[in-house]
């Protein structure tokens, strides 16, 4: 292929994911491309969440847009009456912030430009090898050709190339949400509320369907961001539903929307297999199965394993000129999927499984329990910073601390979940 430029890697995507590993790799002093079809400053859609700790801890809390201490969740059934123990809120006594998207954007695009990534338009189609293995090959949809060492794929959840074994239906988290002003506050002054279970607003026909809560958070000056979202479920709970039990909720508590800023469709799958980690093009983020199968957040993950994953190739392509793209792939899916996490990983769709069967009054049990924990237990789970011996701890305390009617819940085995115990012991 004379005339096509060879650099070490080509990234695929545009999203969080891709940003963050090609600014790792070229940190190493590999030489970078990144591909993605549209303009890769152009504004990202979603918002993203993380733990004030966790941005503490990876030296990036000027990256946020907002921080709250005041931080709650109620998991009591709610009633009209504020005073009942009912609506007692669970004080998490942890910050929590958003990202200011352009920010952490430009974060990683700025150090994408010291590391000269060169940024590159098109859309990935085609991958092959080349005949010896040594390099990868990847067309675009307009046809154009690039060679590069390693192709890592970072185009999220439903990716163009890396593969992954089909296990089932995959649930999804789904939430609708609304930036904008209200009648009266929906949510304390300064408040953050990760998790509002009450649901004394709905029927007790209603309250049999699967739950959902109300994520929600005071953004200053008036405005408010409420979001009625669904933890985990295939299919997933339509937006419909979800948009109908927000205003239920803001009415019961005599709360009228007044002014829409933005409206938030989000779905994004939470229990995704682990992809196949012998193929030759190395997945990042989505397209990896980042996503906390307990919590659905990635970016912290993100942030703290793109560093073991370039340093991991760097090491080889400087070490083994020679090394084919298979070999770098290799190295970099054996640093980004080590035993451990793997592991945790089989543990974490284990608790999905069962929390997607629990009922209204077993997950209310079930989250006040799990945030009775020590802070550091129910927070190493969430931030996915704990060994897997202290998530078993953790897992056995929980089931110790519960009510009977969790517990039971908690007991024998069904659907999918014998396989994940055994993936706990093998993982694949
Ligand atoms: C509304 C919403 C809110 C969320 N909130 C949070 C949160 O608070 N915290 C959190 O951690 N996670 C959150 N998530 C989940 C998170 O958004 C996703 O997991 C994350 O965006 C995935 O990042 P990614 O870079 O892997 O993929 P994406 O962000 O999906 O990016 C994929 C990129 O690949 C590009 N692409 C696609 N096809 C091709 C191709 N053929 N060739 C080249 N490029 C291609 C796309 O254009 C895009 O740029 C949220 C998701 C949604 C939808």
């Amino acid at each position: 292929m004379s005339g096509v430029p060879l650099r070490d890697v080509l990234v695929l995507g545009g999203g969080p994911a891709a940003l963050c590993i090609a600014s790792a790799l070229a940190g190493e002093g590999l030489s970078v491309a990144l591909l993605a079809p549209h303009d890769l400053r152009a504004p990202w859609p979603n918002t993203y969440g993380i733990w004030g700790e966790e941005v503490d801890a990876l030296g990036l809390a000027h990256l946020l847009e907002h921080r709250w201490s005041h931080t709650v969740s109620y998991f009591g059934a709610g009633s009209s009456d504020p005073a009942d123990p009912a609506n007692r809120p669970t004080p998490h006594r942890r910050d929590y912030g958003l990202f200011d998207r352009g920010a952490l954007q430009q974060h990683w695009l700025d150090a994408c430009e010291r590391g000269g990534v060169e940024l590159l338009a098109g859309k990935a189609e085609r991958f092959r090898l080349d005949a010896e293995g040594r390099w990868s090959v990847l067309a675009t949809a307009d046809g154009a050709r690039h060679q590069a060492r390693l192709v890592v794929d970072a185009t999220g959840h439903e990716p163009v190339l890396v593969r992954r074994p089909d296990l089932g239906p995959v649930a999804g988290q789904a939430a609708y949400g609304i930036v904008g002003r209200f009648s009266a506050p929906p949510v304390e002054a300064g408040q953050f509320v990760l998790m509002d279970y009450r649901a004394d607003h709905l029927s007790t026909e209603e309250r049999r369907q699967p739950p959902t809560f109300l994520y929600a958070m005071d953004l200053g000056e008036g405005r408010f961001f409420v979001e009625e979202t669904s933890l985990a479920l295939a299919p997933p709970v339509p937006y419909d539903t979800l948009r109908r039990r927000l205003l239920r909720r803001l009415a019961h508590r005599g709360v009228r929307v007044e002014q829409v800023e933005h409206e938030e469709f989000c779905l994004f799958p939470m229990n995704l297999p682990l992809p196949d980690l012998r193929q030759p093009v190395l997945g990042f983020g989505g397209a990896a199965s980042m996503v906390h199968p307990a919590s659905g957040y990635m970016v912290g993950s993100l942030l703290r394993r793109a560093p073991a994953v370039a340093e991991a190739v760097a090491g080889l392509v400087r070490a083994e000129p020679q090394a084919g793209s298979a070999q770098l792939a290799q190295a970099g899916w054996d640093a980004l999927w080590p035993l451990d996490l793997r592991r945790k990983h089989a543990l974490y769709q284990f608790g999905l499984e069962k929390l997607m069967r629990f009922s209204e009054v077993q997950l209310r049990a079930h989250f006040a329990t799990f945030f009775s924990l020590p802070d550091a237990q129910w927070y190493g789970f969430l931030a996915n910073t704990a060994t897997v011996p202290e998530l078993l701890t953790a897992m056995l305390r929980l089931f110790g601390q519960a009510p009977w009617s969790v517990r039971l819940g908690l007991m024998g085995l069904q659907g999918r979940e014998p396989a994940l115990l055994a993936r706990l012991i093998r993982p694949s």
